[in-house]
This record gives structure tokens, C-alpha cells and sequence, in this order.
């Protein structure tokens, strides 16, 4: 086994609560921080509501098993008291290099020598945020995806400092978690997943909104051809447009067409994506 039976999330946003949760769920001991008593308010509600998504999407959660996960959990606005006692502090605060930075230099004096440190960050590589951990040999990236009681991917990566007997124990972790561990070798930005959806994301739109094909079309020739069940922009409806869009209106020239014909064509028109009830499609 990891012998890491102790979790600390930092964050208890969309991504930090999942995590919290999941891990309760499997067992784990959980402390769920966040930064003031407001937001952990919108945490219990949180928690809550995953309590109700488990029971309905997680075969055995029923029974009072989500419940019980939910009963489990310590909240607290209180860092130090937080990581005294953790194996693992998994943090998923805002995409901010350096509050991701501040914040590990802080709890490496409140955590004992042998805490693990992880990283969920999406964007940055671990090795822009080890060395203000202090512990550069138990720092690393360990990286989940959003609705982690069905996207159960962890992607694992460490920086060329970090020790592989940690690597391998925060490996194992994951599997206890319910998630199928993704060791990466070295590092990469956009882990696997991004790396390839990036670029598959951005030949579809490319498609579209160039006039070659109907988004529909696309999706069909994709589904069809590989057998996948969703094409790219049945995609980007699930992920929302915004967050694309506010990408690529950062990106070179050819990005910021294609953001803007998403902007004209879609968001402006309130057209951003499931959670508004139409994107690309009308739900
Ligand atoms: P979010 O905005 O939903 O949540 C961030 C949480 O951090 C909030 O609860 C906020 O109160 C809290 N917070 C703010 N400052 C803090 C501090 N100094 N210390 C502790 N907590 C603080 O963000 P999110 O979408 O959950 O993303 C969090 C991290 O997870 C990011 O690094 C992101 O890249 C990564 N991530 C997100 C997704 C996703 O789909 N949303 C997927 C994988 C990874």
C-alpha cells in the first residue's frame, strides 16, 4: 500500500472537493481546507450535492456510503491545523503560480518532514512551483479531471528532483482512490490528456469555423469513423466555450480568429455551452 492515509485538500472549489470527497469515499482520512468560513459554507453545500450525484452515478453509494463519506470529512479554515498530521497534501487552489507558491512555502513549516506535497495544477509544471516547497523530493503534480467519480484519471508527474520511491507511493495512492494512475516520465505541459485534446480541439474548430464543415458534421465524422462516443464539439459544450475562448484570445493571430468566431457566432448570442442549455447543440 502508499501508507498515505492522512489527505489534506487545499481548495474545496470545483476540483478540490471532488478530490476530498472521492478520497473519503475510499477510505481515506480527509481534511478539506479552504480560506475563510464563507467559503467553506459553499463548501458543506458542495459536499452535499456530491453526496446526491454519488448516490445517483456511483453503483454502491446509495446506502448511506456517500453519506457516511460526507460525515467524515473535517472542514477547517485553519492551515496549520490542516497539514499538522497529513501523509499528503494535494492542493487545488487557484491556477495562480505564485499563491500556489506562497501557499507550499507556508505549510512546509506546519507539515512534518515526511508530508507529500502534490500539486493539481492544469497549466503549470511542477518544477515552476517545487523549489518553494522545501522539499523538492516529495513534491509533484498529481492531477485529476473534473467529475473524477467517472473521469477517474490521475495523471502523476514529478520533476527531475522529486524521488521515485514518493512517485511511486503517490501512484499507488491513486489506485486506492478509485482512479487509474497515469505515470508521466518526464515533464510535459497538458499532462496526456490536454496534449492531445488541445490540438484536437483546435482542428475542429479550425474546421468550422474556416466553413469547411457543419460542427455537426464534424462531430459525425469523428463518432463514426472512430467509433468514439463524442466528437470534439459535443465537446466543448461540456467544457463551456469561455474557457476556450479565453485561451485562444490570448493566443497568436490565427487563435484569435478562431476566438473570435466563436465569440460572434456563439457566445455573444449566450450560446456558451450545456451548462446554459445551448452551444453547439441545443440540450
Ligand atoms: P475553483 O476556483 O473552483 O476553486 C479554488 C478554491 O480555492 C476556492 O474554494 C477558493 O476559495 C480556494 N482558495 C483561494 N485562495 C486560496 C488559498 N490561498 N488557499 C487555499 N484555498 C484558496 O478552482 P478549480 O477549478 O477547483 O481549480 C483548482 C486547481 O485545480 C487549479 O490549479 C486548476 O488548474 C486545477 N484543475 C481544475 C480542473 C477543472 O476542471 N476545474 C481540472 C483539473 C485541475
Amino acid at each position: 500500500t502508499s501508507s498515505i492515509e492522512r489527505v489534506t485538500v487545499l481548495g474545496t472549489g470545483v476540483l478540490g472537493a471532488q478530490i476530498a470527497f472521492q478520497s473519503a469515499y475510499s477510505g481515506k482520512q480527509v481534511t478539506a481546507y479552504d480560506i475563510s468560513e464563507e467559503a467553506l459554507d459553499k463548501a458543506r453545500g458542495t459536499f452535499d450535492g456530491l453526496v446526491a450525484t454519488y448516490a445517483k452515478e456511483v453503483p454502491g453509494a446509495a446506502d448511506g456510503k456517500a453519506q457516511a463519506a460526507r460525515d467524515s470529512l473535517t472542514l477547517t479554515a485553519d492551515l496549520q491545523a490542516a497539514v499538522a498530521d497529513a501523509d499528503l497534501v494535494i492542493e487545488a487552489i487557484p491556477e495562480v503560480v505564485d499563491l500556489k507558491r506562497g501557499t507550499f512555502a507556508k505549510i512546509n513549516e506546519f507539515a512534518p518532514a515526511a508530508t507529500i506535497f502534490a500539486t493539481n495544477s492544469s497549466t503549470l509544471l511542477p518544477s515552476a512551483i517545487s523549489d518553494a516547497s522545501g522539499r523538492e523530493d516529495r513534491f509533484l503534480a498529481l492531477h485529476f479531471a473534473n467529475q473524477i467519480w467517472r473521469a477517474n484519471t490521475a495523471e502523476v508527474m514529478g520533476t527531475p528532483k522529486t524521488d521515485p520511491a514518493v512517485f511511486d507511493r503517490v501512484v499507488q495512492f491513486a489506485s486506492e482512490i478509485g482512479m487509474v494512475p497515469v505515470p508521466i516520465h518526464k515533464e510535459k505541459a497538458g499532462y496526456v490528456l490536454n496534449s492531445l485534446l488541445v490540438p484536437f480541439l483546435g482542428a475542429a474548430l479550425e474546421l468550422a469555423a474556416g466553413g469547411y464543415a457543419e460542427p455537426k458534421d464534424v462531430d459525425n465524422v469523428w463518432r463514426i469513423g472512430t467509433g468514439a462516443p463524442l466528437g470534439p464539439f459535443q465537446l466543448y459544450d461540456i467544457i463551456g466555450l469561455v474557457t476556450p475562448y479565453n485561451i485562444m484570445s490570448h493566443g497568436d493571430a490565427d487563435a484569435r480568429k478562431l476566438a473570435e468566431w466563436l465569440k460572434v457566432n456563439y457566445i455573444d448570442k449566450g450560446k456558451t455551452g450545456l451548462a446554459a442549455g445551448e452551444g453547439f447543440y441545443q440540450y
